[in-house]
């Protein structure tokens, strides 16, 4: 093909593109002009996941009915007047791209007064260009609608999620830069029903408490800036207690943006050191203020990411903050300097802790049960636990060392499985309804799983917007905190992606028993590592569990005699 210059339309949305990826960009550019606007309150209201409809209203400065036309006009913008102007950006927006791209994809219309006009405007467009332009009554500030998002690039359309992803992704915007902004006032509609709300108090941990309810919000501390120079770091922290399956509970402010930036999450991360259970992540709020040439903010379309000057400075005032609050405001007697691990001597050893019983004659040259699958268990004889995580036991190859927690995963998965099926699941009810609160995140998920959720034994009804009572959970769930196994579970599916309907249930039933099965670090008796033995033996993969870890390694006859030379 020869070379030739697109066509305008095919140009802009190709550029929109970059901008508006799905609806939440839109909520996102949306909420960052009426921030730039001095807005003290912003209502957004979202109609299906956003496709559908996004309208997002403020109080802020409006823009004066002449200058209306080229507000949507590409790389127009009242925030940049030069290059020398990029050095030192105090605005969200600076680009002059926003509006342009969200009109090139979706039918808008604007309606905006300013202070000193006396009627408004309202300008409306479609695929980019003016269908209707006229004055009307409107409040002093904007408000921006957005329909049919992506109605005319349908490869766009068809890379949307399902509506409850992208009404997450738009809750965790919206409650991200509430907490960034805490002297706004910002409001959340899905669908006519208010899910959110900030009270504008200027206090951020007013909004964690509305973001992640306040049982949550008591375990939180402020961060004692202990920042570099004329680096600032400010915000909250959870305490040690308060812990997650993933990082989406990091989360990151630069001058007033909400940024994804690896290291900074890293540098929170690394405070934590020896302070959180493996593979469990902190819940944080930090705020970096620094002088705005220090910080470039020009490095992405969608302004997710900045670029600093000298990282390694911002890095250690973040990781620094956080360590030192951690260190004086949570009590916790095993904090340790940063660096230095357990030492030798700390290191919890490795000891039997049951006495090897007498082998039984004969027992070890039993032959596997006739007609056991290929990858079934032969009798093994339990020998001992090892380090409180491993059961020891002996089999007609040799030695067998099983991971206590991933068996006990394998058994509660497929008795769950076939309890579902035949729809008797064991559950226990709570003497007392127990009332969680849920962040508007939790809740979506809880949406989505609802069903499967009550298959399993969950019985949840919702009790207002944001808080649900739980009357019942599966039994084998029973010794652990209800609540803190309700939000966990809830927060790990909401890491998992969007589900198949048929994986729904087996889904849940892993990440379910994973909570519920004995972890490491806990004595078994001889009885209980019996009986888990036995109940492994009758579980269809027994090697495996329900995550794809194995259960268990051998150590061959023939190995052992090797390495003791008697081979
Ligand atoms: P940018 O924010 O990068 O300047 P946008 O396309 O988002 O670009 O907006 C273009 C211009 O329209 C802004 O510079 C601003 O002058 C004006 N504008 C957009 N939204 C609002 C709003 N909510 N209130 C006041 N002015 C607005
Ligand atoms: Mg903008």
């Amino acid at each position: 093909m020869p070379i030739r210059v697109l066509p305008q339309d095919v140009a802009a949305k190709i550029a929109a593109g970059e901008v508006i990826e799905r609806p939440s960009s839109v909520v996102k550019e949306l909420i960052e002009n009426a921030i730039d606007a001095g807005a003290t309150a912003v209502d957004i209201r979202v109609c299906r996941g956003g496709r559908q409809l996004v309208r997002v209203a403020d109080d802020g400065c409006g823009i004066p009915a002449a200058e209306v036309p080229l507000a949507f006009a590409r790389h127009a913008t009242s925030k940049l007047r030069t290059v020398d102007d990029l050095t030192h950006i105090t605005t969200l927006g600076f680009r002059g791209e926003a509006l342009a791209s969200i009109a090139a994809v979706a039918r808008v219309t604007l309606l905006t007064r300013t202070a000193d006009e006396e009627s408004g405007t309202r300008l409306q467009l479609e695929g980019g260009h003016v269908v209707r332009h006229e004055r009307c009554g409107h409040p002093q500030g904007t408000t921006v609608i957005v329909e049919d998002l992506f109605y005319n690039v349908p490869a766009r359309l068809k890379f949307l999620r399902s509506e409850s992803t992208e009404r997450r992704h738009i809750d965790d915007l919206v409650t991200r830069y509430a907490m960034a902004y805490p002297h706004l006032r910002f409001s959340l509609h899905h669908d006519d029903r208010l899910v959110f709300r900030s009270p504008g108090s200027g206090a951020l941990y007013d909004v964690l408490i509305e973001v992640y309810g306040l049982e949550t919000a008591q375990l939180m501390v402020a961060i004692g800036d202990d920042g570099e120079g004329h680096i600032r770091v400010s915000g909250y922290i959870g305490l040690p207690e308060l812990h997650r399956a993933n990082r989406q509970h990091i989360t990151l402010f630069v001058n007033g943006r909400w940024v994804r930036d690896r290291g900074l999450t890293t540098a929170v991360e690394q405070a934590y050191h020896t302070l959180l259970p493996v593979r469990r992540h902190p819940l944080a709020v930090v705020q970096v203020s620094l002088p705005p040439d220090e910080v470039d903010v020009n490095v992405h379309p969608t302004k997710s990411e900045v670029k600093f000057r000298q990282h390694n400075a911002v890095f250690r005032a973040v990781q620094r903050s956080v360590r030192a609050t951690l260190l004086t405001r949570s009590p916790i007697p095993e904090a340790r300097p940063m660096g230095q691990g357990w030492s030798e001597a700390e290191r919890p050893g490795v000891e039997w802790v049951e006495p090897l019983p007498p082998p039984t004659a004969g027992q070890t040259s039993q032959p596997e049960l006739p007609g056991a699958s290929p990858g079934a268990l032969p009798p093994l004889r339990v020998l001992g636990q090892l380090a409180q995580t491993y059961i020891i036991a002996e089999g007609p190859e040799g030695m067998y060392l099983i991971d206590q927690h991933a068996a006990h995963e394998r058994v509660l998965y497929e008795k769950l499985l076939a309890h579902q099926t035949m729809a008797e699941v064991q559950i226990q009810h709570l003497l007392e309804p127990l009332s969680v609160e849920l962040t508007p995140a939790q809740a979506e998920e809880l949406e989505t799983w609802l069903e499967p959720l009550h298959r399993l034994g969950f019985k949840v009804e919702p009790f207002g917007s944001h808080t649900v009572l739980l009357r019942a959970l599966p039994t084998f769930l029973t010794h652990a905190d209800a609540r803190q196994t309700l939000l966990g579970i809830l927060d790990e599916l909401a890491a998992g992606g969007e589900p198949l309907a048929d994986e729904m249930d087996a889904r849940l039933a892993a990440i379910a028993c994973k909570r519920g099965a004995v972890k490491a670090g806990q004595t078994l008796s001889q009885e209980e590592m019996q009986a888990l033995i036995a109940d492994l033996e009758r579980t269809a993969s027994p090697r495996t569990c329900p995550h794809g870890r194995p259960t268990m390694i051998t150590l061959s006859r023939t190995w052992m005699e090797r390495e003791f030379g008697r081979g």
